[in-house]
């Protein structure tokens, strides 16, 4: 029989309302959340193991880096697979956190729910079984970190939470879903080609990610880098590119040694130079490296892992270069 363990963090999978105070919270434990799987699952011995208790807002590059290595830890204890119960809002980073520093080629299943245990149509048991079914089966072994939702489930690197509240939310825009859950079966329709595990025994914290609107002033990019970032990630326009503010500044930023890497707003395709008269050719020019089609958000995560390693600038390019596709 496969052994899984599922390692509880909190988020809305394990959340109820409190009468008195009105507000969700995650106050359920991994042994109640396993007596609320009402679907079948089939032979699978699992193993319930609470790691923490929160809303993945406030999980942090820290935490989730030590979740990843209790991942790993607990694949190393001789765990066929994992299933990671994790909120939504930051399952994406966490799960790709895990992508990129647990070298096992188990499966690494990350799941949560959109309505909490205590609504009259959770969606969490589903997911919670249909986690479980991936995580003993050999299709999932070398896929990497995944989110499993929806009957569906999605490389760590390309998926997005695309909806606040429907469960339907997952989407990997760009590239589609991994493969779906039908029932007891898993069925894999392609493999995530772009993966690099590292060896990292920690992370940095300091990485600021900001986003471009039409007439983004210099004003965050240089109190970023007068206050302490170590890097910083830019949600530019469209191919990459910047304001006329925030591209003098980020040339200037570089000048003192601190990474920029440029990625879209876009929902969907990769950055490139093109642009000039100010535009991602002046950024390039300057230093900025370009994060293919990596969201802002997924460039932190891969940005925190070389940080940690004390890459040289030029490591850090080639990695990030490589990853974004
Ligand atoms: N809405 C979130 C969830 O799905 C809250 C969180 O991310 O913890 O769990």
């Amino acid at each position: 029989m496969r052994k899984v363990c599922l390692i509880t963090t909190g988020g809305t999978i394990a959340s109820q309302r409190d009468p008195h105070s009105g507000h969700v919270t995650a106050s359920i434990t991994g042994s109640e959340l396993r007596a609320m799987l009402t679907y079948p699952i089939g032979e699978i011995d699992v193993t319930v193991d609470d790691f923490c208790k929160v809303g993945s807002y406030a999980m942090d590059l820290p935490l989730s880096f030590s979740l990843a290595r209790h991942v790993s830890r607990r694949l190393e204890d001789g765990f066929d697979g994992v299933v990671v119960a994790h909120g939504t809002d930051t399952m994406e980073e966490s799960a790709f956190m895990a992508d990129l520093v647990v070298g096992s080629d188990k499966p690494i299943v990350y799941t949560g729910a959109q309505h909490a245990a205590d609504e009259p149509n959770p969606d969490g048991p589903q997911n919670l079984a249909d986690s479980l079914r991936l995580a003993a089966s050999d299709e999932a072994c070398g896929l990497g970190a995944v989110i499993c939702f929806d009957h569906e489930f999605h490389a760590a690197r390309d998926v997005t939470k695309s909806h606040t509240s429907r469960t339907d939310t997952f989407l990997s825009a760009e590239h589609g879903k991994l493969g779906d859950i039908d029932g007891d079966r898993v069925v894999v329709h392609r493999k995530p080609m772009l993966r690099r595990v590292y060896d990292a025994d920690r992370v940095a914290t300091d990485i600021d990610l900001i986003k471009l609107a039409m007439g983004t002033s210099d004003r965050y990019v240089r109190f970023a880098a007068d206050n302490g970032a170590q890097a910083l990630v830019l949600e530019g326009f469209g191919r990459g590119n910047a304001t006329p503010a925030v591209t003098a500044a980020a040339a200037d930023v570089i000048k003192k040694g601190i990474p920029v890497i440029m990625t879209s707003r876009c929902q969907r395709g990769r950055v490139k130079p093109i642009y000039g008269n100010g535009g991602g050719k002046t950024l390039a020019e300057a230093g900025i490296v370009f994060a293919g089609d990596l969201s802002g958000q997924k460039a932190r995560v891969l940005l925190s892992v070389l940080l940690g390693m004390d890459l040289s600038g030029d490591q850090m390019r080639a990695e990030i270069e490589y990853l974004g596709g």
